[in-house]
């Protein structure tokens, strides 16, 4: 009789978002009559934009012809766009990456999922608590993390770096020495980012204990103020103990057309071995290339009509996560995040828990939000709204929570 992977077992509960659903479903069923406002899952509404499509209908065409028709692509992506990620997200800011550092992918859910497999099983990692549930699942399933403990709702063998008030939603270097360190700035779900002297200081402590930062950059476009690193090779030393993640998805639309990149510097090393011939072996072997068609798609983000429509996009999404502070703020909330990111993380009144608040904003206000918990302890008494609905909805949620 087969076995299973027995770790996926450990897993507790269903997954933060299908929960949310079977809430919203059967708030729905009960009320036909509510229109409901999501500003819930981290998903995009607006539509790609004109140079985006014009380099998709381009490469469709190019599909339908012999001559110009594009089969498997290469493992590790196409030259032109690992070029073009090289030097407009990192030369350009005087990083020093090279095309051939950039591994082309399907998304960065899937690259923060997958990369833990080129280490050890008796690595012990660092998450931010609260944190993006991905990376600790998928160590639970690689089997890493230990015994569960369902009241304190922590895993035993993973170091957890609180996020609170107290240190503006930044974790501080932790007691106990980590392997693998997962930071994501700007940060999903409380939408804080740390400066750049923050950041070398977690690359200066990588570095001296050996351990290796695995850097998620997803929300990286909304960056607005000076001082926030845009990438972690702007600081010194990081190309000896970091890995990036980069996602198409927020700063272009793509969380349906699919793209993202992990990058690794030929530098980080384990004795001789390099993390970067370790991900190529993986691509190699488990990975047949993100379509042509899309590569295309991203190559088109880095041209300059697709520079100036994204950044138009992105203001449009920022203006509306302006509306919700300045909604919450005038309505007496406590808000964070929302200036570099699109998250708005706000602490929920009258000491309510993170899914009372839930119930409390889908009842009476018939807006669907993330509870904080949903991201773990230190998510507790908050809670978390996107600014990726559209302008209209976002407006009509902040006045319906206004008269709540
Ligand atoms: N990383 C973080 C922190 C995210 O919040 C998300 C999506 O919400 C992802 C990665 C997934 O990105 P992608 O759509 O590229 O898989």
């Amino acid at each position: 009789m087969f076995k299973v992977n027995e770790n996926y077992l450990k897993l507790p509960g269903s997954y933060l978002f299908s929960t949310i659903g079977k809430k919203v479903a059967a708030f729905s069923e009960a009320n036909p009559d509510k229109s409901i406002i999501r500003l819930g899952i981290g998903d995009v509404t607006q539509p790609l934009v004109p140079a985006i499509i014009d380099s998709l209908h381009k490469a469709v065409d190019e599909m339908a012809h012999a001559e110009t028709f594009h089969g498997y692509a290469p493992d590790l992506g196409y030259e032109f766009l690992r070029s073009a990620m090289a030097k407009n997200d990192y030369q350009a800011r005087g990083c020093d990456i090279a095309a051939d550092e950039v591994f082309i992918s399907d998304g960065a859910k899937c690259d923060s999922g997958n990369i833990q497999e080129i280490f050890s099983i008796d690595n012990k990692i660092a998450v931010c608590d609260p944190v993006y549930p991905v990376y600790v699942d998928t160590n639970v399933m690689a089997g890493r993390t230990g015994v569960y403990d369902p009241t304190k709702e922590t895993w035993s063998d993973v170091i957890y770096m609180p996020c609170t008030k107290a240190t503006n939603f930044a974790p501080e270097l932790p007691k106990e020495t980590p392997d693998i360190i997962y930071l994501c700035f700007p940060n999903n779900p409380t939408g804080s980012t740390i400066t750049k002297a923050q950041l070398q200081e977690w690359v200066d402590y990588a570095n001296k204990v050996g351990a290796v930062i695995i850097y998620d950059a997803a929300y990286e476009a909304y960056i607005s103020e000076d001082d926030v690193p845009h990438t972690i090779y702007e600081c010194e030393g990081a190309r000896t103990c970091a890995i990036e993640l980069r996602s198409f998805s927020k700063n272009a639309g793509f969380t349906g057309v699919r793209l993202g990149a992990t990058i690794i510097p030929k530098d980080v090393k384990c004795g001789d071995v390099t993390l970067h011939s370790l991900w190529a072996r993986r691509h190699g072997t488990k990975y047949n290339g993100a379509p042509y068609i899309v590569q295309r798609a991203g190559e088109a983000v880095y041209s300059e009509e697709g520079k100036a429509q994204l950044k138009a996009q992105i203001a449009y999404y920022m203006n509306n996560a302006k509306v919700i502070s300045q909604g919450l703020k005038d309505a007496g909330y406590t808000v964070s995040g929302g200036v570099n990111a699109p998250y708005i993380w706000l602490k929920t009144p009258d000491n309510m828990t993170s899914w009372e608040f839930f119930d409390y904003l889908l009842e009476n206000a018939n807006v669907v939000g993330t509870p904080g918990s949903g991201f773990g302890p230190s998510g507790e008494g908050y809670f978390r709204l996107t600014a990726f609905g559209s302008y209209e909805n976002t407006v009509a949620a902040i006045e319906r929570i206004k008269k709540m």
